[in-house]
């Protein structure tokens, strides 16, 4: 099983810091495939990562009025806030949605969220931004219930983080992973990062805001 952590921020979101530049020689070096790139509702970066032998996943973390939701393998950016709009725009371009954080924050609503998870491919079972172990082990077992695929990632927003967190797959090429998610073959895996990286999105935040 190869490693890919599917929730990368680069500074395209407000409050993360990574020049997308630098990823994949920082993927290389924490032992991974591939990593998906998932800024909050901006797409792009991908293309600015470096070419290399690392798997780089286009994606977007899309923050809608349900909660937040995790788009990958899409070509074109999604723009609307509403989960059904999102569902028929990401599965229009064949792509993988994905519940983010589920007992985080910002995790889908309790009132909408079991509709919510009919239309979600997988969960994300592994964050590494959760603070508690046990948010995630809830996640597991509510993607177990559901018969959803885990998926993990390190939410990293700074290169420290990058890594911590991964989804294992039994792939080598974005449509092997993407067929692995599908058919649920995936293992959400890695461990939390220390809490004080939450700061580092707070100054990252001072940071664009003087820089604007
Ligand atoms: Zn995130």
């Amino acid at each position: 099983m190869l490693r890919f952590d599917l929730h990368v921020h680069t500074f395209f979101s407000k409050d993360s810091l990574i020049d997308p530049k630098l990823l994949s020689k920082i993927a290389e070096l924490r032992g991974l495939k591939g990593i998906a790139i998932t800024d909050h509702d901006v797409f792009g970066a991908h293309r600015r990562v470096e070419k290399s032998n690392i798997l780089v996943i286009p994606g977007m973390e899309i923050r809608t009025n349900t909660g937040d939701i995790i788009a990958l393998f899409i070509q074109e950016p999604v723009d609307s806030k509403d989960l059904l709009e999102v569902f028929d725009k990401v599965k229009s371009q064949d792509g993988i949605l994905i519940a983010a954080h589920p007992f985080g924050f910002p995790r889908l609503r309790s009132n909408v969220a079991s509709k919510a998870y009919e239309l979600l491919d997988g969960i994300e079972v592994m964050n590494a931004r959760n603070i508690f172990q046990w948010q995630n082990e809830k996640a597991k077992s509510l993607a177990k219930r559901l018969g959803k695929a885990e998926v993990g990632g390190s939410d990293a927003h700074t290169l420290y983080e990058v890594g911590r967190a991964y989804t294992l797959a039994d792939a080598s090429s974005l449509e092997e992973l993407r067929v692995a998610i599908k058919r649920k073959t995936t293992q959400g895996a890695g461990t939390v990062s220390i809490p004080i990286v939450h700061l580092t999105s707070f100054v990252a935040r001072i940071k664009h805001t003087i820089s604007l």
